[in-house]
């Protein structure tokens, strides 16, 4: 129960007190330790297939990308490097292409995460979800009038006098729940999925409500099972685009199923024996990155 969630656990020390210091980017910018973590659009830069690896660009390497950046925001620390992420989002697909030709390739993080190392698929992601917010938040929520990037990439201010609004980083906080009945897991699955898999039922928070009772909600709409003991189990970073999982066990306090059809297509009730031979069905369990799988997995491990 001990294991770290994919795209969680980098250990980055973010150097957040840092931020407010006048002209501390600029300081940033001129440590030879300083690297840089390029974004385009929602791709990360990365090399290799079978091991790919994020390509962290020196300074004065992209110097010229810098100052054309939409947005360039202090990461933070890890061993000898700093890491600083710049959004080239502004470039054509075919610019993008040519500037990166020889080290590297724009990749879904998506694709290649389970592949990677866990520091570097967390700073990827840190930095995919840093830049998609920082796209999304061009204007002010207040007045409308355009904001601006400050603190390191940390905050966008409103630029009208009257308004300076500040606007922080927004991450989506989701509940995903393996609700279980004995030595049955409740599993459901979307007709967008790849066929045969099945994964633990999940969705968002709505204002006003409680973890807990957001699992409740939601394993009861989509389901119909209502539940009870619901415990929390791990987090994940899920900057795809901008989420939060946060993960639970929880007892099934009903049996019969009753789903959704607007939001599943089908949902059932697997044994473990069923579950650990998932494949030989032609079925499958979520993606090795997600923690829906690691829900379900650690929910067999205890039978
Ligand atoms: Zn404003």
């Amino acid at each position: 129960m001990n294991r770290i969630n994919f795209y969680a656990g980098g250990g980055l020390d973010r150097l957040a007190h840092l931020r407010t210091e006048e002209g501390w980017v600029e300081r940033v910018l001129g440590e030879p330790r300083a690297h840089i973590v390029a974004v385009w659009q929602t791709r990360s830069l990365v090399i290799g297939s079978e091991q790919p690896r994020a390509v962290l660009l020196s300074v004065d390497a992209v110097r010229g990308w810098l100052d054309e950046a939409r947005v360039l925001a202090v990461l933070g620390e890890s061993g000898e490097r700093l890491h600083l992420a710049v959004d080239v989002s502004h470039w054509s697909e075919e610019e993008a292409q040519r500037r990166v030709a020889g080290f590297g390739e724009w990749i879904d993080l998506r694709r290649v995460g389970p592949l990677m190392g866990r520091e570097e698929g967390s700073l990827l992601a840190y930095a995919r979800g840093l830049m998609w917010w920082h796209a999304r938040h061009r204007f002010c929520g207040v007045c409308g009038s355009p904001t601006e990037s400050v603190e390191a990439g940390h905050v966008r201010r409103c630029t009208a006098p009257g308004c300076k609004a500040s606007h922080f980083p927004r991450t989506d906080p989701a509940v995903i729940m393996l609700v279980h009945d004995e030595d049955r897991a409740l599993l459901g699955r979307q007709k967008v999925w790849a066929p045969g898999m099945y994964s633990t039922l999940a969705g968002f928070l709505e204002p006003g409500e409680s973890l807990e009772e957001t699992v409740a909600r939601e394993v009861f709409e989509e389901s119909g099972i209502r539940v009870a003991d619901v415990r929390y189990h791990s987090s994940q970073p899920w900057p795809f685009p901008s989420s939060l999982m946060i993960g639970f066990h929880a007892t099934a306090a009903s049996r019969e199923i009753r789903m959704a059809e607007s939001e599943l297509e089908d949902c059932a009730w697997f044994s473990r024996a069923e579950l650990r031979d998932f494949g030989a069905q032609g079925e499958m369990l979520p993606r090795a990155d997600s923690i829906a799988r690691r829900l379900i997995e650690d929910w067999l491990a205890q039978g």
